[in-house]
């Protein structure tokens, strides 16, 4: 009796838990009303690199990766900065050269699919392109390493629409410490601050992801305009050196700043990211397997080995080697963030065909299941839209109206 008492109670509550996953995974009809209605932003994407594959067509639905045409629409995605991005160990004229390629590959995008894409550059281009049904589309550079420490390549990039630069990718440049390699120069030299004054007067947000903590504290001290991290997590959560610890993330919100979550595994999940320290042999084993799949050392490799890597990972979660990462836990992220500085100082910053996603945040597609989980949470309307793209329409106005009273000065 008691027995079958136990077995009951487990059924129901089986079905209590089947039941709540099926009430989180589907999204509300009021919820997709506030998502669809909504300005939603993407700080962060890699698609970059798939598009210099010439076969590769973005109007597409690809069953691969998380970003294309039709599955920004399916999942309300408005506007997309697609990131500008090679190791930091490419440098010098190389790096210039492919930068400006990349970029050139993006408004090639803009110029073949004119009727669902458009170059946004200000937070007002934003807000016109989602009046018009169109996808606001807008660059980042992901490393200072790209401007070959010459503020006149800076001054092309943004000439060419770029919005943002990243001061580092994972290691040092010249004039700024990465939060992945040692210290050389504590923080920003004075070539550093001149590329952030620059930054200033040219409009470009400075994008305080992946630089190190010294780095990030001499942009905040420095900088005349908000800076945003855009795509970072929280430390407190995930003891990632490229997260954000609770400190940074409150002296950022006191700066007018925003915090992009980032969707990587690694950077969401301590579990994740303790299996991965405890087995170094898994890693190396996904390497391995990644560079026989993109054995090739050329640009569109690296577009393979992204979503290979990304592939293989999921082999070794569905194995039982690596843990489950479930998208509730940018849902903490976001959660955590919002209870230290509010709802005005958090956004979204997928890193979407760049990195390991959750479950149940694969692709673009699947967005508006954030705007639910957040419904569920208690969280008002208004700061959900906040969260989903105001905040960051609110940085580029600022960082516009500081651009223009610096040029003034001139
Ligand atoms: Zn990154």
């Amino acid at each position: 009796m008691l027995r079958r008492q136990f077995r009951v109670a487990t059924l129901l509550a089986g079905a209590n838990l089947l039941a709540m996953n099926m009430a989180a995974d589907s999204v509300s009809e009021r919820a997709k009303k506030l998502h669809f209605s909504s300005i939603v932003v993407d700080t962060h994407d890699d698609t970059t690199q798939r598009l210099l594959d010439p076969k590769f067509d973005l109007g597409a639905r690809h069953a691969e990766g998380s970003i294309d045409i039709p599955r920004m629409k399916e999942g309300g995605l408005d506007a997309i900065f697609f990131s500008i991005w090679m190791s930091g160990k490419v440098t010098g004229p190389e790096a210039v050269e492919r930068a400006t390629a990349q970029i050139n590959a993006v408004r090639e995008q803009i110029r073949k699919h004119p009727n669902e894409l458009v170059l946004a550059t200000t937070a007002d281009e934003i807000r016109t392109a989602k009046k018009r049904g169109k996808i606001a589309t807008l660059i980042g550079v992901e490393g200072g390493h790209m401007i070959n420490s010459d503020l006149s390549v800076l001054r092309a990039y943004a000439g060419l629409g770029a919005r943002y630069m990243t001061l580092t990718h994972s290691v040092n440049v010249e004039w700024a410490d990465s939060s992945t390699d040692k210290s050389a120069h504590n923080g920003l030299t004075d070539f550093g601050k001149e590329v952030v004054r620059e930054m200033n007067r040219l409009g470009v947000i400075v994008d305080i992801s992946h630089v190190s903590d010294k780095t990030f504290y001499d942009v905040l001290a420095l900088s005349k305009a908000p800076v945003f991290a855009s795509h970072s997590s929280c430390r407190a959560i995930c003891d990632a050196p490229r997260n954000m610890t609770d400190q940074m993330i409150k002296d950022l919100a006191a700066k007018g700043g925003v915090i992009q979550i980032n969707y990587h595994v690694g950077f969401l999940s301590q579990e994740f990211r303790n299996a991965e320290k405890k087995d170094p042999s898994i890693n190396e084993a996904i390497s391995k397997e990644v560079k026989r799949r993109c054995p090739n050392e050329t640009e569109m490799d690296e577009a393979c080995q992204l979503l290979e890597g990304d592939k293989i990972t999921r082999d070794y979660v569905a194995a039982g080697k690596l843990p489950k990462v479930d998208y509730t836990k940018i849902i903490e992220h976001i959660d955590h963030a919002v209870k230290l500085v509010g709802a005005d100082h958090v956004g979204l910053g997928s890193d979407f065909d760049g990195a390991n996603m959750p479950y149940g945040m694969e692709d673009a597609t699947m967005l508006p299941k954030i705007t639910e989980a957040l419904l569920q949470k208690g969280y008002s309307e208004s700061d959900i839209r906040k969260i989903l793209g105001e905040n960051t329409l609110r940085v580029m106005s600022e960082v516009e109206r500081v651009s223009k009273e610096l040029n003034k000065k001139k």
